[in-house]
Formats: C-alpha cells, sequence, structure tokens
C-alpha cells in the first residue's frame, strides 16, 4: 500500500498522464521517504519519528544542524556561539557572496557550522555541528574560525567538546584562506587536549578532505555513525595515484573502525545516551564541568 502511494507521488513528480486521475487525490509531497539505500518506503512521520533512520536497513539520512541539536541536546539547553559571523569575499570569487546569500536564505544559517554550549543529559558541554546543506559544510574562514573559538571558549572554561563533523572539505572560493584553517583548528584542538580536556568527534555522512585532515581526525574518543562515507581524496583520484583497486568498503565507517581510524559506530539512537556517559566517564567530578 505504502508503496503505491509513492508511486502516485513520483508519477505526479513526473507528470505521467496516467495518474492525472489519482493525483487529485492529495498527498503532498513531502509523505513518503523512500529510503536510496534499499528502497523500502516509510511515512515521513515514521521517518522523522526514527531520528531519519530506514526501519529496513538502518540507512542513516543526514541531518540538518538544527534537527541534529534536537536530537542531542537537552531542550533549551543550548546557548549559541558567533551567531551572526559572515564570510567576507577574501579573493573576490565571483558569485561567491550570491551563492551565500542565497543559502542563508534557505538554511536559516550563516554558514556551513552552528556552535555552542549544551546539556546532553544533564553534561555540560561545547556542542560543533556542521551542516552540509551549506555548501557541503565546505571549511573557510567562518567555519575555521568558529570551531577554533569553541575550542578556545571550552579551553577557558574547561569544558569537553563535541564535534559533529560532515564536510567536502576546503572551501575553494576562499583559496589560501580556507586552508588556512586545517592549522588553526588543529592548534586549537591541540590547546583543548593538553589542558586535559575531553573532545568527541562524530562522523557524519560525508565527512572528507580538510575537515578529516584536521579537527575531525583528532578526537580522543572517535565516534562514527553507520556505514557514512569518511575519507580524505575520492575514491577515483586514490584509485588514479596508486594504481591499484581500493576495496568495496573503503571509506565506511565499518572499515574505519576495522582500521583503527574509529573507536566505535554507534547507531543515531544510542549516540545520546553513548555521548552523556562518555563525558561522564572522563569528567568524574560535578566540579570540573
Ligand atoms: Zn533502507
Amino acid at each position: 500500500m505504502l508503496e503505491d502511494l509513492f508511486k502516485v507521488v513520483k508519477f505526479r513528480a513526473e507528470g505521467d498522464n496516467r495518474t492525472e486521475k489519482k493525483a487529485k487525490v492529495q498527498i503532498p509531497d513531502d509523505l513518503l521517504f523512500k529510503c536510496p539505500r534499499c528502497g523500502n518506503v516509510m511515512f515521513m512521520d515514521d521517518f522523522t519519528g526514527a531520528s531519519k533512520v530506514c526501519g529496513e536497513c538502518s540507512y542513516h539520512a543526514r541531518l540538518t544542524a538544527w534537527e541534529r541539536l534536537e536530537l542531542t541536546a537537552d531542550e533549551g539547553s543550548f546557548v549559541e556561539y558567533d551567531s551572526e559571523m559572515i564570510s567576507k569575499n577574501p579573493i573576490e570569487f565571483e558569485g561567491y557572496a550570491e551563492k551565500q546569500q542565497e543559502l542563508r536564505e534557505k538554511t536559516g544559517l550563516k554558514d556551513a557550522v552552528l556552535t555552542g554550549e549544551c546539556r546532553i543529559r544533564d553534561k555540560h558541554c561545547v556542542i560543533i555541528i556542521m551542516d552540509a546543506r551549506y555548501m557541503m559544510a565546505s571549511m573557510g574562514s567562518v567555519v575555521g574560525e568558529k570551531v577554533t573559538r569553541a575550542f578556545e571558549r571550552a579551553t577557558e572554561k574547561r569544558l569537553p567538546v563535541v564535534a559533529f563533523t560532515a564536510s567536502g572539505g576546503a572551501r575553494m572560493q576562499e583559496g589560501i584562506v580556507s586552508l588556512m584553517q586545517m592549522v588553526k583548528t588543529s592548534a586549537a584542538v591541540v590547546r583543548h587536549s593538553e589542558a586535559g580536556l575531553l573532545y568527541i568527534t562524530v562522523l557524519t555522512d560525508p565527512t572528507t578532505g580538510g575537515v578529516t585532515a584536521s579537527f575531525a581526525s583528532q578526537g580522543d574518543i572517535i565516534i562514527a555513525e553507520p556505514k557514512v562515507l569518511v575519507g580524505f581524496a575520492g575514491r577515483r583520484v586514490i584509485e588514479g595515484t596508486i594504481k591499484q583497486r581500493l576495496p568495496d568498503d573503503f571509506q565506511s565507517a565499518e572499515f574505519l573502525l576495522e582500521h583503527g581510524f574509529a573507536d566505535m559506530v554507534v547507531h543515531r539512537k544510542n549516540l545520546r545516551r553513548t555521548l552523556s556517559r562518555l563525558i561522564r566517564l572522563h569528567t568524574p567530578k560535578e566540579g570540573c564541568q
């Protein structure tokens, strides 16, 4: 029955004449979700109720930064940092300013990362959440600066950091300024670490390029959501360089776990509890929080 409903929506979208009659039955386009991995069809309410995870194959769909925050932080506990920070156009890249304006209106974000303080099951921490809708969460000057400031504040306040990473890598439209963010964020992570504080990374789909090569890989504990794509360069680039075929599961969360680049693969439904337990274990004294 679900499959039939989905067909109606699909045919209507494609303008198929056969379904003109059926299409009069008002079914909003966002009523159903079809899993891109296994083809399972779910009512959108059920899908969102399951934190956007497919009930059949556990496909973890991408979340917006706000959705991720809602799933992770205690209600009403979030205090945002640097909410008004926006990037200039440092190398005067054509069309960059317009593109940013369009995305700000579409996503409600000023750039590709949300930072601030919150509580996760009452554990106080600094949280960093990247949003792939915004230029594939590429790291330009604002992303780098917000991440750096988040770590600096966490160091100052002696708070743990939880970072949900997702990124296509460096932001080409900002040229060398973008690449500089890798060393800047990495240095801030090291200062936080040298102060004896906990940093947990949660790798979400996709985490690649300059973000993988900087703060995404520096967590004391690195968690990944199941089957997410994590890598530096793309498969074709690597295969072309080393002239070898790579394994099918190369750059998946499970491959990372098997080879020691991740510590845990955690289903989204267990993530909040896992994070709070880890924070509790590593900040045993209430006074440290
Ligand atoms: Zn599925």
